[in-house]
């Protein structure tokens, strides 16, 4: 069923896709390159001749025009780091082939950011390498800025008289300041166009509050699908050239200047970068997406879409794993709703609470029966309380936990159901719910490829604070917070054999 023909070779601008091994098994990568730039060249011939949804635009700025004589339009890419299937990519298309100007591509690269290791910038870098080559086929100009936002992109923007910038979104604090501060320093004349190019239906759009949970933002969610989980158009070869060349880009010298913790390295098994997201999406269309609604609890089996990584660095589009597995996944209805419910309805509700909640990632932003709840237990006994670094290096009397956190630690991703677990385990064994928080968002963003993401602070907030769930019976330091035990893992799936692949001890607690 899921035998896939190769697409005819069409004639097309993209540039041909790389082969990367990932798997541990032969992909066909080049099935899914080719079918879905198939599609989107059968969707239309340019975004010119596409309707596109006017609603995933907001302008940020009080110029809302192109002024005539400027010299092109500017992406500045942040949060969705791919060409194609990306609808702030393709609104700067847009607006530069309307006004007839070459159209450049920005990233401003920061020497840190929040916990995050040279793991995360090799993963990030390499996608930004594949997308710099894909530019150059396509006479888009990619340029590698280095510093804060605020400084680069208006400096670039006045230095050539460009005459618009396009952004991406994302809710999260510190790259919302980011978007705040060039909005402030370009020239007054020049329009900032935000576009939400990572929900399937922009964040603005799905609500205008702060949802209370899954059930809430539901259906507003797959009430909006009709209209926006449409096909995309493609990014395609720009006709109007730049006099302006992009400097050649260093990339291993790029890394040499980054100011981050080398020693959480790169991991094997995920290939950055958008054909690497593609075979990774293939890989789970073939071979897990049969087995992702019944198993998809069971950390020793693989039946996850394991795409998270590359979502988180925007290197794939969430609607374009949607779109084909809907498409591919026609036999396995269960797996391909269960899916949508994880990548669609749980994923734009972590990008609505961090979006409307200023407090996404500390207790003040939980629910006022949770807060009084953790408050009215924090002076309880704790059976084990541990140190930040006693639990970074899996030292604790639960062979299960540590297996899980050394999961993390070698492979940059823990399966999904341990992690609430291991999370829930950090506000049994820490001193108070604030440190455990901390704790957990600190681990998380410092080892976790898909770290430093809206899901990561509600999976945190969800585990710790009851975030987007219910108060459950009262016990002991959590009060009415769900728990989780041992036992009811045992009881879900094999916890030894987990254990014995990841070799977790069991460590005497002093
Ligand atoms: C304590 C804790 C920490 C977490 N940290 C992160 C994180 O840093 N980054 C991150 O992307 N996710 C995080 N999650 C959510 C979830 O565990 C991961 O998204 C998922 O395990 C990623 O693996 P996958 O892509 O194989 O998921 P799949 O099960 O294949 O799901 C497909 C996609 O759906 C979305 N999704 C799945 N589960 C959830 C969920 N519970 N909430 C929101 N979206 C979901 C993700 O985008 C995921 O890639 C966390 C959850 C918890 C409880």
């Amino acid at each position: 069923m899921f035998t896939m023909k190769k697409a005819s070779s069409s004639k097309s601008d993209e540039p041909a896709a790389k082969k990367p091994k990932v798997e541990g098994g032969p992909i066909k990568v080049d099935d899914f390159v080719d079918k879905f730039k198939a599609i989107r060249q059968e969707t239309a011939k340019s975004v010119l001749d596409f309707d596109f949804k006017k609603k995933r635009i907001r302008i940020l700025s009080d110029a809302k025009e192109v002024e005539e004589g400027k010299a092109g339009v500017v992406y500045w890419m942040s949060r969705d780091a791919r060409v194609q299937d990306n609808w702030a990519f393709l609104f700067a298309q847009k607006l530069a082939m309307k006004n007839e100007l070459p159209l450049h591509v920005c990233f401003s690269l920061v020497p840190k950011f929040l916990e995050a290791t040279i793991r995360h910038f090799k993963f990030m870098l390499k996608g930004l390498e594949e997308v710099a080559k894909e530019c150059e086929s396509l006479n888009i100009q990619f340029h590698m800025l280095t510093g804060m936002a605020k400084d680069t992109v208006p400096k670039f923007v006045k230095a050539h008289k460009m005459g618009a910038v396009v952004c991406d979104f994302s809710p999260l604090r510190v790259p919302a300041q980011w978007v705040e501060d060039v909005r402030k320093a370009l020239p007054a004349e020049v329009p900032l166009c935000q576009v939400d190019a990572h929900n399937v239906v922009p964040v603005w759009v799905t609500s205008e509050k702060l949802e209370y949970a899954a059930r809430t933002i539901r259906t507003k969610v797959n009430n909006n699908l009709n209209t926006y989980l449409t096909q995309f158009p493609p990014v395609v070869k720009h006709p109007h050239k730049s006099k302006l060349k992009a400097e050649p880009i260093d990339w291993p010298k790029l890394l040499d200047t980054l100011q981050v913790d080398r020693t959480v390295d790169e991991v094997e098994w995920a290939v950055p970068g958008y054909t690497g997201g593609v075979a990774t999406l293939q890989g789970f269309v073939e071979k897990r997406l049969r087995k992702f609604n019944a198993k998809r609890n069971d950390p020793t089996d693989d039946a996850l879409s394991n795409l998270s990584p590359w979502f988180h660095f925007g290197q794939i589009s969430v609607q374009r794993a949607i779109l084909a597995v809907k498409k591919y996944g026609k036999g396995f209805s269960e797996g391909v709703a269960s899916f949508c419910e994880e990548a669609i309805v749980r994923r734009e509700l972590s990008d609505n609470f961090c979006y409307y909640n200023k407090n996404y990632d500390n207790l003040k932003g939980a629910y006022d029966w949770a807060r009084k709840t953790l408050d009215d237990h924090r002076k309880d006994k704790r059976t084990h309380v541990y140190t930040r670094d006693q639990l970074e290096q899996a030292k604790t009397h639960d062979d299960l936990w540590n297996s899980a956190q050394l999961q993390m630690v070698k492979e940059g991703k823990m399966h999904g159901f341990l992690r609430m677990y291991w999370a829930k385990k950090i506000l049994e064994w820490t001193k108070s719910p604030e440190e455990a928080l901390e704790t957990a968002i600190y681990l998380n963003d410092r080892y976790q490829l898909d770290g430093r993401d809206p899901n990561g602070y509600v999976g945190c907030m969800w585990s710790i604070a009851g975030i987007h769930d219910q108060g459950w019976r009262e016990r002991e330091v959590f009060g009415k917070i769900r728990y989780m035990n041992y036992e009811g893992c045992k009881r879900k799936f094999d916890v030894a054999a987990f254990v014995a692949r990841y070799g977790g001890k069991v460590y005497k607690s002093k």
